[in-house]
């Protein structure tokens, strides 16, 4: 069977009759068999997967088929899925069964995706290894003892691997397009509030957004198009109408992009990645994109102001897991604290528990000033300076990531190196604006892909998805001429 990039490649070889869906689930069934070892899936719905195949095989039949028949998605382990279980990959939850779906899948399944399985991914999506999972870490599938990046580690290695045509994943400050970036995919963060985030476990609320990871920015479009709007069970998603982003634009717009020369010039970051933005700045202009040196000099705040917020964010979003409640309640306990304290010392991974500590501590008396209240200034200090580059700019563009995936276990004993991955990323969740990770490198020392990241204004999307299918197309023409 064809290793399918886009809906639109399987839609047609449904309409001609080359492709029955059923064939198409067996085919990525057999791929996740194959990959076992790799620890992307938590639960496998095969029957279930194959029954509805078959369902929307005859809905296709009969013209009344949705707008996603043909597309099998995984889904990250916190989003709920109605009937299904629910994990946040920890043994919190362990036993929990979703009482709803979250709207955001809510509105794929409606218009016929079929969800294959729940996939691995960070705990509580904390992290950016997909190692901090209570099922244990997932391997990448371009090099099994390099991380796929996290915390939607599964996410990304699920598309990449061909288990499946797209996936669900979620972006707190980097989670969809850092695994994307190591993972060779395409992953999309939406602006915030662009998408609904009722049954989506909270993380650091105000930063969280559900996204896609396809293999096409043709996917990515079509998949937000369908999952954003207004959603009046959570008041934070907007009322702004959506674009239509699947339909192409025409005559590619030339646009004004400004790459951030602090990101380039960063010691910290992989001399090839650097090289290689570079040859990308020229092929923009080569297409007709002017290209302009913009400056971020208050880049080192970001990952320390982020850290700061999310985990505050964090103490209070998790302080509902008190044994109680949901799924895991130790064995020994006996009266309402130590059911407390016991259920939360033996249910919580060592990551999540760090931060808990962090978050309790920065909006704890005496330090609230120093430490929440300063990063709320520099999130403040962030956006204001994002308005005024993207009021001279059309898009903003630095690498995804500092370099491609690495070794498993190489930045598990030090939480800083490990929250440093996170330094590009960051940046589109503290201002609330749109950002995509498009796969357009592979390094060549080590074979191993890694993505450029475009960032738009506040619900500028269509922008966005526009300027990055040109790119992508622009991109595969040349691989094709070559
Ligand atoms: N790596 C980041 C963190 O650990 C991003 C997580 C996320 O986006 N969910 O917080």
């Amino acid at each position: 069977m064809k290793a399918y990039t886009r809906l639109s490649e399987v839609r047609a070889d449904l309409k001609d009759g080359s492709l029955v869906l059923e064939d198409l689930l067996k085919h990525y069934l057999q791929n996740i068999q194959q990959c076992k070892d790799l620890n992307i899936f938590l639960e496998v719905y095969e029957q279930e997967a194959l029954d509805r195949a078959r369902e929307i095989q005859d809905k296709y039949a009969q013209g009344t088929a949705g707008r996603l028949a043909g597309m099998v998605i995984s889904v990250k382990d916190n989003i709920c899925h109605a009937g299904h279980k629910l994990g946040a990959a920890s043994k919190m939850l362990e036993g929990f069964e979703s009482l709803y779906t979250a709207t955001a899948l809510q509105r794929i399944l409606d218009e016929d995706a079929i969800v294959i399985g729940r996939v691995n991914c960070d705990e509580f999506a904390m992290g950016g290894s997909n190692e901090n999972s209570a099922h244990g870490p997932v391997g990448n599938p371009h090099g099994p003892m390099r991380v796929p990046g996290g915390s939607s580690g599964g996410s990304a290695a699920s598309v990449a691997a061909q288990c499946c045509l797209a996936s669900l994943g979620s972006d707190t400050g980097g989670s969809i397009r850092q695994p994307a970036s190591f993972c060779g995919v395409v992953g999309l963060k939406p602006s915030y509030g662009r998408v609904s985030r009722h049954g989506l476990i909270a993380f650091a609320s105000s930063f969280d957004q559900i996204g896609p990871i396809t293999h096409s920015t043709e996917d990515a479009s079509l998949l937000l198009e369908i999952m954003g709007g207004h959603d009046p069970m959570d008041a934070t998603s907007s009322r702004k109408a959506i674009d239509s982003y699947s339909a192409k634009g025409e005559t590619p717009k030339k646009l004004r992009v400004g790459y951030i020369a602090e990101c380039l010039s960063n010691k910290a970051v992989d001399s090839e990645v650097v090289d290689r933005h570079r040859g990308l700045i020229e092929e923009l202009e080569a297409m007709g994109h002017e290209v302009v040196e913009v400056h971020l000099e208050e880049l080192k705040y970001l990952v320390p102001a982020y850290y700061v917020l999310t985990t505050a964010e964090a103490s209070s979003n998790l302080a509902r897991y008190d044994g109680i409640h949901y799924g895991y309640r130790s064995k020994d306990a006996s009266g309402v604290e130590s059911t407390y304290t016991k259920s939360r010392s033996e249910g919580f991974g060592p990551e999540v528990k760090r931060r808990i500590m962090l978050g309790t501590f920065v909006l704890s008396s005496g330090y609230y000033d120093a430490y929440y209240a300063k990063g709320q200034k520099v999130r403040r200090i962030l956006k204001e300076k994002t308005d005024a580059l993207l009021s001279q700019c059309d898009l903003l563009l630095s690498p995804t990531t500092p370099g491609s995936a690495f070794e498993r276990g190489k930045k598990m004993d030090d939480p800083i190196q490990m929250y440093l991955e996170d330094i590009f990323t960051v940046h589109a969740n503290l201002a609330g604006i749109p950002a995509i990770s498009l796969p357009l490198f592979v390094h060549s020392q080590n074979g191993l892909p890694f993505g450029a990241q475009f960032m738009a204004p506040a619900f500028a999307e269509k922008q966005l998805l526009d300027f990055a299918h040109n790119l992508m197309e622009a991109r595969s023409f040349k691989t094709k001429e070559a």
